[in-house]
This record gives C-alpha cells, sequence and structure tokens, in this order.
C-alpha cells in the first residue's frame, strides 16, 4: 500500500491544477494523481479546437456567475476568492501569457493548448507531484479519518482526497454510499436539428442578432444564430441548450422554438413594412433585402411569407404584409433532435450541490474529501467558463488542502 498526504484523483484540468497549488502552497505535504489514462490532460489537449480556451474576460463575479446554469448560486462566493484575474495571474506568473479575443474568449497567446500542458507537467515535476498513469480507481473507502483507495495497481492510502475525475458515471457510483448523492447527467452545448425549406441549403449564413424562445416553456436567449446542414447553432441556441437542458431532455428534444430575426415587435416591424411599400413600390420584395438580415435568409423568409420572386412592394395586401411581419419577427421552427457542437460537449449533472461547502470545496458528508471540477453538478455555457469553474473549485480546495 502506497501512503501520500494527499491524493488527486482525475489528471485533467482540475486535477492537476490543484495538484499543483497543493504541493506549491505546502512542499511538505506528499501529492499524487491517480489518473486512469496513459495521459492526463486529454479534454485539455483538444479543448477550444486545440487553442483552449482557459478562462472569459468577465471581471465581474456576479456577471460571470450568470454564465453558469447549474451553479449560478453557489459559484458566487468562489468567484470572490478566485475568479477570471486570478486565473490571468496565476498562468502569468507559471509562464503562460493569455490573450482575449474579440468575444471575450482567453487563450494562451501561442495558440495552443500544448502551453497549457507543458506548464502543468513543468509544474507538477517542479513540485514533485507523483502522477500515477494508468490507475483506474475502482473503490473509496474512509477508514479512521483516512481514505483506502483502490487502483487498477494497487491500493493506496491518504489523509486527504480530492475528487476531480469530470463528468464520469463510475466515480459518482463510488461516491453515493458515501452519503452523496447525484443529479442525474444530461447533456448540455448542443446544436438543434432542424429540417424547414426556410433554411434548407442554406448553411453557414448568420443572422447576428436574434432572440429565440422555447415554446410552452420561460426558456429565451439572444445573440448570433448560424444556420448549418443539420439545423441551427452559434451563441444563442447553445445558451438554451445548457440553460434548458433539463427542459430539454424531458421533452426528449422534440419541441417548437420561435425567432425573431431583427429583435422588433410584430407590429413595429409591420409599420416598417407599410412604410417601405410605399418607398419601394415598383421594386421586387424578394431582392431587396431589409433589417440587415442575411440576403439568402431574406429570400427564404419572403417566400416563406407566400410571395413570388416578382412580387412588388406595391403589390402587398395587408395579408402578404402580416405573414412578412411574422416571418420576420415570430417564426416558429420544429426542433427535432440534437447533435454535437463542434465535438464539445459538457454534462450537466453531478455530486449535488447541497452537498459541498462551497468556501473550501469540501463534502458535507465526509470529512477531508474534497471536490472539483465537473465532477460537481456544475456547467457552464461554452466560451472558457467550463475551465473556469475548474480552476476556481481547483484552487479553493487546494488552498484548504494545502493549510
Ligand atoms: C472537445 C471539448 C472541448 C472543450 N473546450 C473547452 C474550452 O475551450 N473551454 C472550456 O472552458 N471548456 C471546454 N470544454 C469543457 C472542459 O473540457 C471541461 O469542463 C473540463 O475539462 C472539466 O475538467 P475536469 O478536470 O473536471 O474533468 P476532465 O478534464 O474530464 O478530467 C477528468 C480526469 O479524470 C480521469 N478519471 C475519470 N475517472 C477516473 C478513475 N476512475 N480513475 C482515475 N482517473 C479517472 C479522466 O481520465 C480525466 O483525465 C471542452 C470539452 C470538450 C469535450
Amino acid at each position: 500500500m502506497t501512503f501520500k498526504d494527499v491524493i488527486v484523483v482525475g489528471g485533467g484540468a482540475a486535477g492537476f491544477f490543484a495538484a499543483i497549488n497543493i504541493a506549491e502552497q505546502n512542499p511538505n505535504l506528499k501529492v499524487a494523481i491517480l489518473e486512469r489514462s496513459k495521459e492526463g490532460l486529454a479534454k485539455v489537449k483538444v479543448s477550444g479546437g486545440g487553442r483552449c480556451n482557459v478562462t472569459h474576460a468577465e471581471f465581474i463575479p456576479k456577471e460571470l456567475t450568470q454564465n453558469y446554469p447549474r451553479g449560478e448560486k453557489e459559484l458566487l462566493g468562489p468567484f470572490h476568492q478566485f475568479m477570471t484575474g486570478d486565473t490571468i495571474e496565476w498562468f502569468e506568473k507559471h509562464g503562460v501569457e493569455l490573450k482575449i479575443e474579440d468575444d471575450g474568449r482567453m487563450f494562451p497567446v501561442s495558440n495552443s493548448s500544448q502551453t497549457i500542458i507543458n506548464c502543468f507537467l513543468n509544474e507538477a515535476e517542479k513540485h514533485q507531484v507523483e502522477v500515477f498513469y494508468s490507475h483506474i480507481v475502482k473503490a473509496i473507502d474512509p477508514q479512521d479519518q483516512q481514505f483506502k483507495i483502490e487502483t487498477s495497481q494497487g491500493d493506496f492510502l491518504t489523509n486527504k482526497l480530492l475528487i476531480a475525475t469530470g463528468s464520469n458515471p463510475k466515480i459518482w457510483n463510488l461516491l453515493e454510499p458515501l452519503g452523496h448523492t447525484i443529479s442525474q447527467p444530461v447533456p448540455s452545448l448542443f446544436t438543434f436539428n432542424i429540417k424547414d425549406e426556410r433554411i434548407q441549403d442554406i448553411p453557414g449564413v448568420v443572422a447576428q442578432d436574434v432572440e429565440v424562445k422555447v415554446l410552452d416553456t420561460n426558456l429565451w436567449s439572444e445573440g448570433p444564430l448560424l444556420i448549418t446542414h443539420w439545423g441551427m447553432s452559434a451563441p444563442s441556441i447553445l445558451k438554451l441548450s445548457a440553460f434548458g437542458a433539463l427542459e430539454l431532455a424531458k421533452r426528449d428534444y422534440k419541441f417548437q422554438i420561435e425567432i425573431n430575426f431583427i429583435r422588433q415587435t410584430f407590429n413595429d416591424c409591420l409599420e416598417v413594412l407599410k412604410t417601405l411599400k410605399q418607398d419601394l413600390a415598383k421594386k421586387t420584395v424578394f431582392k431587396s433585402t431589409q433589417f440587415d438580415i442575411p440576403k439568402r435568409l431574406w429570400h427564404k423568409l419572403v417566400l416563406a411569407s407566400g410571395m413570388e420572386m416578382e412580387t412588388r412592394w406595391a403589390d402587398l395586401n395587408k395579408e402578404k404584409l402580416e405573414n412578412l411581419a411574422g416571418q420576420l419577427t415570430q417564426a416558429i421552427f420544429k426542433v427535432d433532435g440534437k447533435s454535437t457542437f463542434k465535438e464539445e460537449f459538457v454534462t450537466a449533472g453531478g455530486i449535488n450541490l447541497k452537498e459541498i461547502d462551497f468556501k473550501t470545496f469540501e463534502s458535507k458528508r465526509v470529512k477531508n474529501l474534497y471536490f472539483a471540477g465537473e465532477v460537481i453538478n456544475v456547467d457552464a455555457i461554452t466560451g472558457g467558463f467550463n475551465f473556469q469553474n475548474a480552476w476556481t473549485g481547483a484552487y479553493i480546495a487546494a488552498k484548504n488542502i494545502a493549510q
């Protein structure tokens, strides 16, 4: 049996960040990571399209929390302890400079996730964190204020245990006998499958600022919308998929959405169209794109309003004007299923939030047991927020363990 003062289960983002911080803050502690794969940090490697979207340039804790469909309330306190600015500073101190992109996402200046991996591997080595690869944790047994951990390659004993295994149902099963409950995992961050003439054959078209509602729910969002080969994507849709993860799973991903492509009310839009009818009387509706919406989308919506390509503005009767206003501001689409977003997926679900003390990330059920990262029932929309959750939880748990 191998003894370590601290054992971190899971050599991913949260596990490495925690282990390094524990060893750095308290060099007297023997710290080890148990990782089931041959290499750790697999998700960091592929994250952000291989560039690793480390965090997001949002510096107000309350605003930052609003990107977490699960964890919004619980993360406010932790973000006052460690958030974006601290992440930037931490990486800078450890030799990694980050940059901000126009949309707020932050990446290493190198544009390579390998920079983050190298940083973690170097720091782990420097602070003598021992990483046991190909060690699958199979059982956790609390014994006289210590934990015995059974792995595929032998047993370990430790005083303090940090679980950072991401969304792994097998580990959740091991935690239930210790008194923890698990919020059922469902996918988050997905795109919507939609078959509809109005978006057929125009993949790549982006409406810059739309409002989307899911009918018969309180779910709504705003932002860019991308038409894809299979349906719709981009922030307006991904936000709905995250905030509606549970609700949409219950509906088996079959529901209706209403899109306002121009963010004006139906009546305001109708007034504008009536004016256009006067001003552009002799022009064809099809060819005179309005409201800054993409030309190809305008063509589709005009045809869906019951007009011909040759219809002139002067020919529009009340019904046609109303149809077009409806298509622009209240277009209903039927969603039938979901697809993965650029292979990036996140799982909603995990250790019940009520069972964790968010001042320390220690379990309220078992003393000296800590959690960080996606193993907890916290998840965020895309943009660097999921990693920020991993850094924050890992740092705070590390600080408490190191003390
Ligand atoms: C393709 C992709 C791209 C992404 N891009 C981004 C991005 O750019 N920005 C962002 O913020 N988020 C991104 N995410 C989400 C982000 O990767 C996760 O939120 C984050 O990795 C969670 O960190 P974690 O340490 O909690 O879990 P993980 O990174 O999943 O690490 C868990 C580790 O535990 C190990 N483990 C599991 N079970 C056991 C066991 N029984 N014994 C031993 N070890 C075990 C696993 O092998 C793994 O190494 C992306 C996700 C994906 C899938």
